[in-house]
């Protein structure tokens, strides 16, 4: 009976003495609460000319590739470990990979060297395939991509749609899609066959429906728009900032395909009104050694911006608590 008294006593003590722990160490709590970006540009440790493809990693492990793109060296890029979900905000080449780099750091940062051809599958779905991650996308890009993950020998389910105003759980990840002002063509290349030669011979595009960019909501509540190619669009005040208060942006600056620096700056100062920024699309060498070069979009941007503008330095994983802050590796 002692006994019995004495282990339920112990248990108790062990059970309390844990709380302690676990209540004492906050610290430790809130780095295992973070969202995790890590940039897979061309050259590691810069921001470079094509550089797009970022992954997300939330709390609870879930990786989520966005835009692809040239710079990932296809599906056996060691960098990419994991993926488990990829998104593609339209179909141009430079986001939904028409080629790639041969090795990760082919060429250089203001000329990186895509010498793999890989139009006919694309590296969005040569790498989903490998990964066996989802394809979430908008408008009319599901179609597309469930008949490519076929003609590679993967499940054509595994695209998936999610619309503006409609959202999709993944993993306790909330993944939107919003409007982007831009073109979503799909080149001839893409289509292949006789009907590709017929659009490339008559310079016009498949449709896919508009563009778009993200809204995602982590396990952590942490709300990050990624803006795809866009201008400047009313939504990225009505529904990125009012509706669905993101805290993180991504944001295209590399003028006439996308805002420039000064429209980016607006649309962060003035419409979203984010806690962080993570410049992207800057179409330029924008940093040596690490180091952000004057007199470059991406530094004329990070001068109008009144929000911390952080850059994607291939490799180099930043960290962001849910208010949006950058809390680890941050530039
Ligand atoms: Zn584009």
């Amino acid at each position: 009976m002692l006994n019995k008294i004495n282990l339920v006593l112990l248990s108790v003590l062990i059970t309390f003495s844990g709380l302690a722990v676990a209540q004492s160490n906050p610290l430790s709590n809130q780095l295992s609460n973070l969202v995790k970006v890590t940039p897979l540009g061309s050259h590691e440790g810069e921001f470079c000319r094509y550089d797009r493809a970022l992954v997300f990693e939330d709390p609870n492990g879930t990786r989520i590739l966005y835009d692809v793109g040239r710079t990932v060296a296809g599906a056996d890029d060691e960098r990419l470990g994991n993926i488990d979900i990829v998104l593609v905000s339209h179909m141009h080449g430079d986001h939904v990979g028409d080629k790639h780099l041969s090795d990760p750091g082919a060429g250089s940062c203001a000329k990186p060297e895509f010498t793999v051809d890989v139009a006919s599958v694309t590296n969005t779905v040569q790498i989903a395939h490998k990964k066996q991650a989802k394809i979430i996308t908008g408008s009319e890009m599901p179609k597309f991509f469930s008949k490519k993950l076929e003609q590679v020998g993967g499940n054509p389910s595994d695209s998936q749609l999610v619309r503006f105003g409609g959202s999709r759980e993944v993993n306790g990840i909330q993944i939107t899609t919003v409007p982007a002002a831009h073109s979503n063509g799909v080149s001839g290349r893409f289509v292949g066959g006789k009907l590709g030669q017929l659009l490339d011979a008559a310079g016009v595009t498949a449709y896919a429906g508009p563009p778009t960019g993200y809204v995602i909501t982590f396990s952590n509540g942490l709300v990050a728009y990624l803006s795809g190619d866009t201008g400047i669009t009313a939504e990225q005040k009505a529904v990125v900032a009012d509706h669905y208060q993101a805290k993180l942006a991504v944001i295209n600056i590399g003028n006439t395909f996308t805002t420039g620096p000064k429209e980016a700056a607006y649309v962060i100062n003035e419409l979203i009104k984010p806690v962080s920024v993570i410049a992207s699309h800057a179409n330029e060498q924008a940093t040596e050694s690490g180091k952000l070069l004057p007199d470059t979009r991406t530094a004329h941007f990070t001068e109008a911006s009144s929000v911390p503008v952080h850059l994607p330095l291939s490799g180099m994983t930043m960290a962001f608590d849910k208010t949006g802050m950058c809390v680890s590796n941050c530039r």
